[in-house]
């Protein structure tokens, strides 16, 4: 006898006859003789709905009264699922998240969860209950002790199921929705994405963080940390679906379930070197021929970043290791005769990375990194981030203390420091899905002091306010009296409240001015296999020069490249790449969806 974790999504339990549907294929799991325990969302686009009715009433409302509100969405799927399973014979009882026990941080509208207290869903499930959890709610104690209801954050289901399976430690996770599993792509833009047999929580954790709204990436967090195996499946078939995988197995702490340190390592790259191309021509396919260049002179080119200029001018930076400098040299140059610009190159640098799952996710962390360096007076001369790994490349010389001093900032044991790791070639591959994500902004801010530091301070400004940022790029040129750029993008949500986290900041920088970009869209590709092989993001970006794309900015790291370009180029641009990278086959599915395939929301 298993315990299963089901959860149903907002289209799967959109009406009647889909409740009923769920219903009966929870009797068939319990005539099996296994636990039920089924977590739902609210009904179709209500949580959508009403956001709309608040709106209307209140243009800024109350948080407290927007988790009141929220909360009531699921608890109408969760009371008529339970009748339904009544209405079929299955013993059932329907909880919200406060019943259960899901205590979480006192925020209203993204708390993370605490912990939950299972002895009252414990006691049901051994009374032969199914039990029916309201998903994205929870209950904080509250200021004074008062109890609140909270939630999770939209999409939040996902991770009340996940937090509840590490919690029960249910033999299976699995997420009921209206496509067949993960696929390599959103098949609503891309009606030929395909089906994913499986996907590493890591690769996953990136692709939800990048645009997949197919899982939420603090459900797939939880996953990868606490080892729950999840599968997401289709609410319409018995076919298997996705299986998420993970190595981690981590004990569920005294800090929180979801409030532990998100960094379980650090990496100490030595023998690095950064070539950097500045006044190259900002027109499509430059980058395509760069790194297609020096793929087929074989180099492995590890990081790269691009950042356009007052708009007509691009430049290209990225590291090799020191090994290959000269030739990388050589090779850039050749194209650079060709197209104009400079090139500057140097060695004797390392790369020195945290990882972890979840780190951009929370602000602080990566501001904490730069913060660390800073106060060691090191140089970033160059830094990636993402969900998983965020890594700077310094100054070899400073490398023993750096890493010293990142250790000790991130409580991280010797057993967990990797030096000069070798790329293992694995079968895994190249790029596993692409991402689209329209909810970005870009901002630069210009005339930043040429100092360590500075980014630390931009990060910790914006982290004090909640704000993430991503795709970190500092201008490789200086500006006549020193000083230089530095762009990144944030969500387009937290763009406003990031003018006033910034102003104080900016008033101590002389001459220094936020600059607000064009609008964005951001495209990734995401594989495990991406830091083996040589080529893959000329790849990308020889797919994306064929559509005609110009790209605006570059972001690596380690298992994910991303290409900033303009926002009606979006859903192209991830056609584009998908196809590019072979990933499409035949067109079998289409989301169950009130939207088309192709609908461009
Ligand atoms: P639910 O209501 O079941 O939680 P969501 O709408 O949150 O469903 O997530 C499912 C949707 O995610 C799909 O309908 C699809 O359009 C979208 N999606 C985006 N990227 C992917 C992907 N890589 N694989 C599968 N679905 C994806
Ligand atoms: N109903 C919530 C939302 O639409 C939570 C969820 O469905 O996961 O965001
Ligand atoms: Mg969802």
């Amino acid at each position: 006898m298993a315990l299963l974790v089901q959860k149903f999504g907002g289209t799967s339990v959109g009406s009647v006859e889909r409740i009923q549907a769920v219903a009966e294929r929870i009797g068939r799991c319990r005539d099996a003789g296994d636990s039920v325990v089924a977590v739902v969302s609210a009904m179709g686009h209500t949580t959508d709905e009403l956001t709309g009715l608040a709106a209307a009433i209140n243009t800024s409302p109350p948080q407290r009264e927007m988790d009141m509100l929220l909360a009531s969405g699921e608890q109408v799927s969760m009371a008529l699922l339970a009748m339904a399973l009544h209405q079929q014979g299955v013993t059932a009882v329907s909880m919200t998240g406060p019943q259960v026990g899901i205590v979480t941080e006192s925020i209203h509208g993204r708390a993370r969860i605490l912990e939950i207290r299972t002895d009252r869903i414990r006691n049901q499930l051994n009374e032969g209950q199914v039990v029916v959890v309201a998903g994205f709610q929870g209950t904080s104690s509250g200021p004074g002790g008062i109890a609140e209801i909270t939630t999770l954050g939209r999409g939040g289901s996902d991770t009340s199921a996940v937090a509840l399976a590490a919690a029960l430690e249910a033999d299976v996770c699995e997420i009921y929705t209206d496509v067949p599993g993960v696929l390599s792509t959103d098949p609503r833009k891309v009606p030929d994405a395909q089906l994913m047999a499986e996907v590493s929580c890591d690769e996953m954790l990136e692709l939800a963080s990048l645009g997949a709204s197919v899982l939420h990436p603090r459900a797939v967090e939880i996953a990868r940390n606490y080892c729950v195996p999840l599968r997401v499946r289709s609410s319409w078939s018995d076919e298997p679906g996705t299986l998420l995988t993970s190595r981690c197995n981590r004990l569920i702490g005294q800090s929180g379930l979801e409030l532990g340190s998100p960094v379980d390592g650090v990496e100490q790259m030595e023998g690095q070197a950064v070539l950097a191309l500045s006044h190259i021509p900002d027109q499509p396919g430059i980058a395509a021929r760069l790194f297609e260049t020096l793929s087929t002179a074989g180099i492995n080119v590890d990081l790269i970043i691009q950042a356009t200029h007052e708009g007509s001018s691009n430049d290209i930076t990225f590291t090799v290791a020191e090994s290959d400098l000269e030739h990388a040299r050589s090779v850039s140059q050749s194209v650079l005769d060709s197209l104009g610009g400079e090139l500057a190159a140097e060695g004797g640098l390392t790369k020195l990375s945290i990882s972890g799952a979840g780190i951009m996710g929370r602000p602080g962390i990566a501001a904490g990194l730069f913060n660390c360096l800073s106060q060691q007076k090191i140089n970033l001369r160059l830094i990636a981030t993402s969900e998983v790994k965020v890594s700077c490349v310094i100054d070899s010389a400073s490398g023993r203390k750096a890493l010293q001093a990142v250790q000790q900032a991130f409580d991280v044991a010797d057993s967990q420091v990797r030096m000069n790791p070798e790329l293992s070639c694995t079968d895994e591959p190249e790029v596993r899905g692409v991402a689209l994500d329209r909810d970005q902004a870009q901002l630069t801010v210009r005339h930043v002091p040429n100092r360590p530091g500075t980014a630390a301070s931009l990060c910790s400004s914006l982290a004090e306010r909640g704000i993430s940022l991503d795709a970190i790029v500092q201008s490789e040129r200086q500006h006549s009296d020193g000083s230089r750029d530095i762009s990144f993008i944030l969500r387009k949500e937290d763009r406003s409240r990031a003018d006033v986290a910034l102003a104080p900041l900016l008033a101590q920088w002389p001459g220094a001015a936020l600059e607000e970009g064009d609008a964005i869209a951001r495209i990734s590709a995401v594989g495990a296999g991406m830091p083996a092989t040589p080529g893959t993001a000329g790849r990308m970006f020889r797919a994306l020069a064929d559509a005609g794309i110009n790209i605006g900015l570059i972001a690596t790291s380690e298992i994910r490249t991303s290409c900033v370009v303009p926002e009606q180029n979006g859903v192209a641009a991830l056609q584009a790449v998908h196809a590019g990278f072979g990933l499409g086959g035949q067109e079998h599915h289409q989301a169950h969806g009130t939207a088309s395939p192709l609908d461009n929301d």
